[in-house]
Parts: C-alpha cells; sequence; structure tokens
C-alpha cells in the first residue's frame, strides 16, 4: 500500500521495527519527505540500506513537519511521554501510528478491529481464517503477523482484520471499525496506561466513532467489559453484540460446557458443539470462538459456512499447540504462556500433566497455580527460575531439575511413556524465554523440533 497522504510534506517515523520500517517505506514511496531514527543502531542501518533518510530526531532540529508516527512500543503518556513525543508536540506535529496513516490510505474493504488484554491473535486468525474458508477476500495483520502497512489491499468486499493493542488504538485517533471487538480487560500493561480506568478508556476507543451501520462485539463476563457493554446499549451507537462464556445470552452469543450457541439475530438460535475442536480447548478459546463467530455472522456467514470453518481451524503455533503424540502421550506447546496467568489456561485444559515450567521468573512466580498442582503428575523445571518454582512445588509436586529445555523434554517423554494411561507433556513455561531462548517462538520451535524427532524415532 503505498501512502500518498503526505506528498510532498514532511514527517518522522520513531521506531524502526517491521511496523516502522514498513510504514516510513510506503511513504517515500507516496514521495513524502520521510525523516527515521531508532535508539539501535542497526535497526538505523538496515533504514539506511533501504534509502531511508535517518536523522537524529531527538537532538537535529525539526524543520516543519506534519506528523511523528510512532512505534506502538514507544511511551506515548505513561509512565511518561517519551523524549520523542515532547519535541514533536513543541513543532507542531501530530503523534500518530501507522494504522491511523492506514485507514487514511484504504480505498475499500471492511475494517474489523479486535483488542483486548488477551487473545487477540488467536481471535484474529480465527476471524480471518472463518472468512476465507466461506470463500470472503480476509487478510489479517496489525499487531500479529503483517503491519498494516505491508497488507495487500482487498477489494469492496473483503476485510481488513485488525488485531489492535491498546498502544496501537492510543496513537490512531480517527478510529472507527465497521465491526470491533473488545475481549476482556484484566490488568497488565498499567504501567503503560495509567491506572485500571486509563487502560479501560483506551481499551473502549475500539467503539469510538461507531455509527449504526457498525457492530460492536463486546464480552460480558469481565466487570470491566460489562459496564462499557452496559454504557453501549444506553448510547445511540452500534449494533451490540454480547458474548460470554458463563451465562446464557438470548441477545448474543454464549458457549457453555462447549457448545457455542448464537442468537445474537433475536431469531431462532442455531448451535455447534466445539468442545472436541483441538484447536479451540478452554473456556478462553471459546471466548475467541465466540468472538469470532459473532464478527463472522455480522459479516453475513451462515451457521453452515461457521461450523464447518470451525472445525477447519488450524489454531496458532505456542498456544496449546498440538504438535503430536507417540503411544499414550500427546505433546503440547504452549511456549507463548510467559506468566502464571497465561499457563493456567493451559492447566485447566488438561489432566495427567508432565509439566515444563521455567525460564526467567515473572512477579509472583507459579504460586498463582497453586489450586491446579493437582493436575501435574511431575514437573520438570528449566532455566533461572528452577530453584524458585522448585521451592513453589515441594511437598506438593514430584519435581526433576532438568535445567534446560532439551533434557526436560526427553526426562518427560520418558516418564510419561512409562505412565500406562493417557499423559501429556506441556511446555507452558509461566516464565520469559530470554534467559535461554531469543523469544518464546524460538523456545517454542526448539520444543516442536525435539518431539518430532522423539516421534519420528518411536516409529
Ligand atoms: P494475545 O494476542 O492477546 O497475546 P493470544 O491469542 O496470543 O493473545 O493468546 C496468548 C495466551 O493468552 C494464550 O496462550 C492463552 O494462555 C491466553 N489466552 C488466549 N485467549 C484468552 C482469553 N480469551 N482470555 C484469557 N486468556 C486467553
Amino acid at each position: 500500500m503505498e501512502s500518498h497522504a503526505f506528498e510532498n510534506r514532511d514527517i518522522a517515523v520513531f521506531g524502526l521495527g517491521k511496523s516502522g520500517l514498513a510504514t516510513a517505506r510506503r511513504l517515500q514511496e507516496g514521495h513524502a519527505h520521510v525523516r527515521v531514527w531508532d535508539d539501535s543502531e542497526s535497526r538505523r542501518s538496515e533504514a539506511k540500506g533501504m534509502g531511508l533518510e535517518v536523522a537524529d530526531l531527538l537532538n537535529d532540529n525539526w524543520p516543519a513537519t506534519e506528523a511523528l508516527v510512532l512505534s506502538p512500543g514507544v511511551p506515548l503518556t505513561h509512565p511518561q511521554p517519551h523524549p520523542v513525543v515532547m519535541r514533536a508536540k513543541s513543532a507542531g506535529a501530530r503523534v500518530i501510528g501507522d494504522v491511523e496513516i492506514f485507514l487514511t490510505e484504504k480505498a475499500a474493504g471492511r475494517v474489523i478491529g479486535i483488542t483486548g488484554t488477551n487473545g487477540k491473535s488467536t481471535t484474529t486468525a480465527l476471524t480471518a481464517h472463518l472468512l476465507r474458508f466461506a470463500g470472503r477476500e480476509a487478510v489479517e495483520g496489525g499487531n500479529i503477523g503483517t503491519p498494516v502497512m505491508d497488507l495487500p489491499q482487498v477489494g469492496g468486499d473483503g476485510a481488513y482484520v485488525l488485531e489492535l493493542s491498546s498502544y496501537q488504538i492510543d496513537l490512531t485517533p480517527s478510529w472507527r471499525g465497521d465491526v470491533a471487538v473488545l475481549l476482556n480487560i484484566t490488568p497488565d500493561h498499567l504501567d503503560r496506561h495509567g491506572d485500571m480506568a486509563g487502560y479501560a478508556a483506551v481499551k473502549r476507543r475500539i467503539f469510538q466513532n461507531q455509527g449504526a451501520a457498525d457492530v460492536a462485539v463486546i464480552n460480558r463476563d469481565d466487570p470491566l467489559c460489562r459496564e462499557i457493554y452496559c454504557e453501549l446499549r444506553r448510547a445511540n451507537g452500534p449494533r451490540v453484540i454480547p458474548i460470554s462464556t458463563s451465562e446464557l445470552l438470548i441477545d448474543g452469543i454464549s458457549v457453555i460446557d462447549g457448545l457455542l450457541r448464537d442468537q445474537s439475530n433475536g431469531d431462532q438460535p442455531w448451535t455447534v458443539d466445539i468442545s472436541s475442536i483441538a484447536s479451540l480447548k478452554g473456556r478462553h478459546n471459546w471466548q475467541n470462538a465466540a468472538a469470532a463467530v459473532a464478527v463472522a455472522r455480522s459479516m453475513g456467514l451462515t451457521p453452515d459456512e461457521i461450523r464447518a470453518g470451525l472445525k477447519a481451524f488450524g489454531g496458532l503455533a505456542h498456544r496449546m499447540e498440538p504438535v503430536g503424540c507417540r503411544g499414550n502421550v500427546s505433546f503440547v506447546n504452549d511456549s507463548k504462556a510467559t506468566n502464571a496467568e497465561a499457563a493456567e489456561k493451559a492447566l485447566t485444559s488438561f489432566e495427567n500433566i508432565y509439566w515444563i515450567v521455567g525460564g526467567r521468573e515473572k512477579a509472583g512466580g507459579i504460586e498463582a497455580l497453586r489450586p491446579h498442582f493437582g493436575r501435574i503428575t511431575h514437573a520438570f523445571l528449566i532455566g533461572e527460575a528452577e530453584e524458585s518454582f522448585a521451592a513453589t512445588l515441594e511437598g506438593e509436586v514430584a519435581c526433576t531439575r532438568s535445567h534446560i529445555l532439551q533434557d526436560a523434554i526427553t526426562g518427560a517423554a520418558k516418564m510419561a511413556e512409562t505412565d500406562g494411561t493417557e499423559a501429556v507433556v506441556l511446555l507452558s513455561p509461566a516464565a520469559a524465554s530470554f534467559d535461554q531462548f531469543t523469544s518464546f517462538e524460538t523456545r517454542g520451535d526448539a520444543f516442536r523440533e525435539a518431539v518430532t524427532r522423539i516421534i519420528a524415532e518411536g516409529s
């Protein structure tokens, strides 16, 4: 997507990750005068290699500049505005993100925005999958995968399915979704939003500027979302579709005990049993499925198209990803669970668990998981958190100190095999990966490769 919005005008781009670089290039292709900067020397030279003008936005003088495109990773307001934000403001430049530019450039197609503390990527991927499975044109991006400025253009009947973090919403003043989804709001990233009220206020903005022709999908189960739901219902705004995994809704979509029931059109409900879909295991995934189905329905998909699409969903890598089976043992990669809250979702989805856990510890460790220790047959500890996690598990769960992932996998596979009944070897580390890996993805990839070898040896 070439961007002509700033043709012959000055614009600055700060933060040269994937999305910053994509934006700078598209703007330059559209004949804007673009200056870019990043604190990292290697990113700056990558930009230079692409023919971009690197300028020290923190120290150089600012010529008249229309806008600063800020990477969502850079603080706009909390804990305090980054110095580049202050410079932009005093130079009279608007501070925006790539999604703002994308919206100005987009020629056709509907825009679906998905936000929430957890489940954004899964819901985004599932929504795009459902649309494509039904033969619709749909592309997904934003906070997941492809930056918005690198997305291919879709036609008038097509859809952009965008995963939006609260930072991205913060940087998109003219945001309006044809369909907007709010999954949940739980404490996270408060350092960047001040307090819960501030965080909720940003998430609330996923529904801003919506009119009667637009659709708002919102979870009714958590208290902050319910408040926003009530507000939306009172206002003369978008059509609201509530979702729930705890109560049967007569005007929305509920999933109770794995049975999804849709009565959002106010007529006869239709149902689909999603309890046995491996990629949608766990109540948290039922919430994601309810949201994606709400979007699909509002885009005109039929119940049969949705049923077929749900069953064919492969799931996302590193999120309770089934990797394979050998004999009585199945192997699951949940490397994305970098804290106890995320690991809890996996622990409550399985039984007879041979748990690979550890890495760089987060505040609170695994204490919050104590109620689920009964599901764990044996724990294999890795990484920096080894001793601390062993202390929490002591007396309740038998442990092996494996130190490294490879040894944990071999040990867990061997022990689970002799178990005799159905067992799961689960990598759900409840800790960051950075002590031994460069990212949760490389940790999960290492798990998948090792398991693939073990399965091949056994066959
Ligand atoms: P995000 O993109 O918001 O980080 P993901 O779809 O990547 O979310 O899921 C990340 C992790 O968050 C999952 O592995 C799971 O542990 C947890 N999770 C997923 N969906 C939900 C949900 N709806 N509610 C709570 N936790 C969830």
